[in-house]
């Protein structure tokens, strides 16, 4: 009878299990940073993937840079190998990487709250619930994305004739702090009874996409939690088998070109498309933004992980600067200054093309070039590294708490610059 009966919760759970897709795991993988010092070395280290299976968590943006690599148990010793030959420094800087995505809980069941990750239904669930309680907000759906899930927006406005900040969110689908964070602001907006947070709420409309890339973000939930990309099949294919996403933070249109490995291999999770514009999620966010009169949106933030940086426009060049280049750069070094007091994490703030690598299609680019907002970024998130990626959840709050700061810090310094004039 005993037996009969585990075997029959046994066959139970496994029921149960089957009715969802299994999640990748990474029992001993192990993440080393790489240290591409010259040209040579990088041309070589790009054709790691084509013989050993590595994933290479940074875009392929130059040399004499640091790469993180994601190897399992079964390759390590080749890659290591391979590195020693090509003389290319390296140390391991995880050794278990399942272990420390376990460091990240996600309730799927739990309400809303920012102590753990949730699942996109909790999310908009909330959006819905906020909408539904407070009548200055006005909530919409902008497109839908390539599997037909909605992308939502969410507009606070509470006096006529203001200006507005938009914020946008997990474009790239594993950067799960990115919506949290964006979440965590909106609340902040919506529910916190600071003074200042009323005040800002007041004098300024606030725009809130806080899931930009839907189908991405259940996947990463779902089946593998370090993709980047959307999940539209992009028409190549590889030895796996056809080929899914394009690296949306890539395909806007300003200056765009396919940038480094983008044009070598198209299954990268960073290629950028064949030509700018051609998701449809990306589409239905540059409609929705388009959708308001000009001039009345004087900001726009895109929040990703990780790093700490204020990216400013441009990401096509690190010889060219925008008209009021020093005018952001003093907008950043507010947001910074606001941010560090927190808790003591330093944001480094200037141009992607200079601090970062030069690479274009990315929404803050397109934002200033094409719509002419005159202040917009990227917000690399935590950490610098430790994490990377994969920032545990009980870091959410602490995370929401220094970037409302920083945001305090930055509306006032743009206000003071005649950003809303
Ligand atoms: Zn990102």
């Amino acid at each position: 009878m005993k037996v009969q009966l585990v075997l029959a919760l046994l066959s139970l759970a496994a029921l149960a299990n089957a009715r969802k897709p299994l999640a990748a795991r990474y029992d001993n993988f192990k993440v080393y940073r790489a240290f591409v010092e010259d040209n040579e070395q990088l041309e070589e280290f790009k054709k790691v993937h084509q013989h050993i299976q590595v994933h290479i968590l940074h875009e392929i943006g130059g040399s004499n840079r640091s790469y993180d690599v994601i190897v399992g148990p079964l390759f390590q010793k080749a890659f290591e190998k391979v590195l020693h030959d090509l003389e290319v420094e390296y140390e391991i800087i995880v050794e278990d990487l399942q272990a420390l995505l376990d460091e990240s809980s996600v309730d799927e069941d739990a309400p809303m709250d920012w102590e753990t990750y949730h699942p996109l239904s909790t999310i908009y669930d909330w959006v819905d619930d906020q909408c539904a309680e407070h009548d200055y907000l006005e909530c919409k759906v902008i497109g839908h994305s390539h599997e037909g899930r909605p992308i939502k927006s969410v507009k606070l406005s509470k006096r006529e004739g203001n200006k507005a900040i938009l914020i946008e969110g997990n474009i790239h689908a594993m950067e799960w702090i990115s919506s949290a964070t964006v979440t965590y602001i909106l609340n902040q907006l919506i529910n916190s009874k600071d003074a200042e947070m009323q005040r800002l709420t007041e004098e300024y409309d606030w725009i809130v996409v806080p899931m930009v890339n839907p189908d991405g973000f259940v996947y990463t939930h779902e089946v593998e939690r370090l993709w980047r990309k959307n999940r539209r099949p992009n028409g190549y294919t590889n030895t796996s088998g056809p080929c899914f996403g394009i690296d949306m933070n890539r395909n806007f249109d300003f200056h765009w070109s396919g940038a480094g490995w983008n044009i070598e291999d198209p299954c990268d999770h960073w290629f950028g498309g064949d030509e700018p514009n051609t998701e449809r999620e990306i589409l239905a966010l540059q409609d929705f933004v388009s959708s308001f009169e000009d001039g009345y949106i004087r900001a726009y933030m895109a929040f990703h992980a990780y790093g700490q940086y204020v990216l400013l426009p441009y990401g096509h060049s690190n010889t060219e600067f925008p008209p009021n280049y020093d005018q952001m750069m003093r907008i950043a070094a507010a947001f910074a200054d606001g941010a560090v007091d927190a808790y003591g994490s330093v944001f480094t703030y200037g141009a992607s093309g200079l601090l970062n690598y030069v690479v274009s299609g990315a929404a803050k680019d397109w934002a200033y070039g094409v719509k002419g907002i005159p202040f917009t970024c990227t917000i690399e998130l935590r950490d610098k590294g430790t994490f990377g990626f994969f920032l545990p959840s009980n870091q959410i709050t602490e995370v929401g708490t220094e970037v409302t700061e920083g945001l305090k810090s930055l509306v006032a310094k743009a206000n003071d610059e005649g950003i809303f004039d």
